[in-house]
């Protein structure tokens, strides 16, 4: 026998008993955003990498290190999305849906970037994305985070905060940027390596570090918040004033960054304490210079991304994952003709009772085997038919779940009454 083929590194798949966890938090967010007036888009997984050194940036992480990108058999060079933004606006320009015009927008599905696999992280992940496009004023930043807080609280999660900023205009981010670069430059022996290259190439990323042993020296790194000219000043007191006007709580985190180039004025996240290290469970802003970065016409856009696998694995923390909705009726044959007599009665509830959770056996098997699928179904009922139930057109009712409860002999009909009620309840 050949070796076993293994999934890559980074990359899992997702089983049956975690699948609906995947789709309950898939239709409450779907939900939610459609009660804002949002629209699902989708775009392809594969982009032109210039797509993504154009927007993002060339030196962040993600297109320094992180993107997965090869030559096709055309020699074009593409790559696997390492986020869904900049493919959002391209779908966005291309299609005409940009110019002259609001758009509220959002999508879902896998993002690949090459990172060290840990808790938290991985190399294949998901993402719920939502991007506006045509609105430039405070309040769609807001909507964003009242969206999103709303969203904590249909889905129970308590332990979250939000962290928000402004990175002001580019104009006063250039200022700001000699200061910071001064700053650094006097403090150049606690740089690492990275920070170090990035001193020349993107400083503003060196507060965005995960060193520990440069943490204190980005604490007291001077604030871009300082520096705002005084329409970003205005547009981040309104940010505020309405979250305080909604009683949502925020701390002003003067060093968020975000780890992608093109956000200008309000950027957040929001985090939790309870998944460790990878506590960012969503993060966003507003990013008014991509578009026209990308080829499109300037424009005004604000949006965010939520990782999945962080909020699935917040939600079994905090103990507020659904359980698995379980068959009503696990159906037992005996024989040829009661098997086809079966499959046709089962047909027939299906038709009359939406909603009915009913599963077939197939495969055969003797009375035990099949009782033994039916209780391992999870299954409320047995519903049995043998060579006595075919000769008298009725058919055999079993509670599985309930101790001493009674089986019952019963006709189609009164079958279809009982599961009606049953339903109900
Ligand atoms: P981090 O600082 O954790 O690397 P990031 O700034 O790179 O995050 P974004 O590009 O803003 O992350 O992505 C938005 C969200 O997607 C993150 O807040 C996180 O919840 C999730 N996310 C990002 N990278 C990964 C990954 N490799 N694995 C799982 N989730 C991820
Ligand atoms: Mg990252």
């Amino acid at each position: 026998m050949s070796n076993k083929i293994q999934s890559i590194r980074g990359m899992h798949d997702v089983l049956p008993e975690s699948s609906p966890h995947w789709q309950y938090l898939e239709a409450t967010v779907n939900k939610l955003l459609t009660g804002y007036g949002y629209s699902e888009i989708r775009m392809p997984v594969v982009e032109k990498t210039e797509l993504f050194s154009r927007s993002i940036g060339e030196v962040t992480d993600i297109v320094e290190k992180e993107m997965y990108t090869f030559e096709d058999r055309n020699g074009d060079s593409l790559t696997l999305r390492p986020e869904g933004t900049a493919g959002c606006v391209r779908a966005a320009i291309e299609n005409g849906l940009i110019h002259n015009q609001q758009q509220r927008l959002w999508y879902v599905g896998p993002m690949f970037r090459h990172e060290r696999p840990q808790k938290g992280r991985y190399r294949q992940f998901h993402q719920i994305g939502v991007e506006t496009f045509g609105i430039p004023g405070p309040d769609i930043d807001v909507e964003l985070m009242a969206m999103t807080a709303r969203l904590w609280d249909q889905l129970g999660l308590k332990d979250v905060r939000l962290e928000i900023n402004s990175l002001g205009s580019l104009s006063a981010r250039q200022a700001y940027r000699e200061i910071l670069v001064s700053y650094f430059k006097d403090n150049f022996d606690v740089l690492d390596e990275e920070a170090r290259n990035r001193l020349e190439t993107n400083p503003l990323r060196i507060l965005d570090t995960k060193n520990p042993n440069m943490a204190e020296l980005v604490q007291n790194a001077p604030s871009l918040l300082d520096h705002l000219d005084a329409e970003c000043a205005q547009h981040f007191e309104t940010v505020q004033a309405r979250l305080e006007a909604l009683g949502i709580a925020y701390v002003v985190n003067p060093r968020l960054v975000r780890g992608l180039d093109y956000y200008s004025r309000s950027v957040f996240e929001w985090i939790t304490e309870s998944l460790g290290a990878q506590g960012t469970i969503c993060a966003g802003g507003r990013y008014d210079g991509l578009i026209e970065q990308l080829g499109g016409r300037a424009g005004h856009a604000a949006g965010f991304a939520m990782g999945m696998e962080r909020l699935l694995a917040l939600l079994e923390e905090e103990g507020n994952l659904p359980e698995q909705p379980r068959p009503h009726i696990y159906m037992v044959t005996f024989g040829d003709e009661a098997e086809q007599a079966g499959l046709v009665l089962s047909e027939k509830l299906r038709s009359q009772l939406p909603g009915l959770r009913l599963i077939n056996n197939c495969g055969g098997g003797g009375f035990k085997a099949q009782m033994k699928r039916a209780d391992k179904s999870q299954a409320d009922f047995a519903l049995i038919m043998g060579e006595d139930e075919l000769t008298s057109q009725s058919v055999s009712l079993k509670p599985l779940r309930e101790a001493g409860a009674e089986q019952l002999r019963l006709n189609h009909d009164e079958l279809i009454e009982r599961l009606k009620q049953q339903l109900q309840a």
